[in-house]
């Protein structure tokens, strides 16, 4: 199963991935996640990178699609892959196409989570994440058993740098002019399962099962 989990800040593509990565056991291939681990490790590409998932702004496409590419080939995504957080451009989404073709693979499903921007700001202000495993919470939706600290690991929770709320206004400015016409580009293959972001996690998580055959 070959899948891109598209939506808005916020919108659940994490959460949601990582839920049918660990049911399906195939795994989750989130750029963000790969471009905060480059950030932590201080790469040159990490250090340019930050200045840019700070602002709010996109990272450079050739920048993106080579991590993608180096993930795509790794031994653990020959049955399948969820991509988190890419293709968020047409030329990724292009990018892509040439990447999987050259592997001799398609996508089989592309979902898109639906949610309104007002909710997207209380969710994004108000989500934890992990430093160790990279789990996430919400301090109202979904939060930990014990404040600051994850569930399954331990770990700290913190608040990311680029989850304030003036970046995330920025942040969906950039959605709407460069990724939602990604949209319309996978509805011409009628790869395209529209899926109310609204809901509780639990039932998203079952609509999103439902989509991809597998519930
Ligand atoms: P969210 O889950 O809130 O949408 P991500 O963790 O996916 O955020 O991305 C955080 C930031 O990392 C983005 O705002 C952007 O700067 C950068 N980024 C992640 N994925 C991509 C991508 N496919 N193309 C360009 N930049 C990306
Ligand atoms: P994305 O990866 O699309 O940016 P996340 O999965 O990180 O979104 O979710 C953003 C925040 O909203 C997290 O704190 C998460 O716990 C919370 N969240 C995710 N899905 C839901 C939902 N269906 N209802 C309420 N809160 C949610
Ligand atoms: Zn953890």
């Amino acid at each position: 199963m070959k899948v891109i989990f598209l939506g808005p800040p916020g919108s659940g593509k994490g959460t949601q991935a990582k839920m049918v990565s660990e049911r399906l056991g195939i795994p989750q291939v989130s750029t963000g996640d790969m471009l905060r681990s480059a950030v932590r490790e201080g790469t040159p590409m990490g250090l340019k990178a930050k200045a840019l998932m700070d602002s709010g702004a996109l990272v450079a496409d050739e920048v993106v699609v080579g991590i993608v590419q180096e993930r795509l080939v790794k031994v653990d995504c020959e049955p399948g892959f969820i991509l988190d957080g890419f293709p968020r451009t047409v030329p990724q989404a292009d990018a892509l196409q040439a990447c999987l073709g050259g592997l001799n693979k398609n996508l089989d499903a592309v979902i898109s989570l639906e949610v309104d921007s007002d909710a997207v700001v209380e969710r994004i202000t108000g989500r934890r994440t992990c430093r160790d495993c990279g789990k996430m919470f919400h301090v109202r939706f979904d939060p930990p058993a014990q404040e600051d600290i994850c569930d399954v690991c331990g770990g700290e929770l913190y608040l990311r740098d680029d989850d304030q709320e003036a970046t995330i206004r920025k942040r969906l400015m950039v959605y709407a002019e460069q990724t939602a016409p990604l949209i319309a580009y996978y509805q011409q293959s009628g790869l395209v399962s529209a899926i109310d972001g609204m809901q509780g996690i639990a039932q998203v998580q079952d609509q999103i099962l439902v989509a991809m055959g597998r519930k």
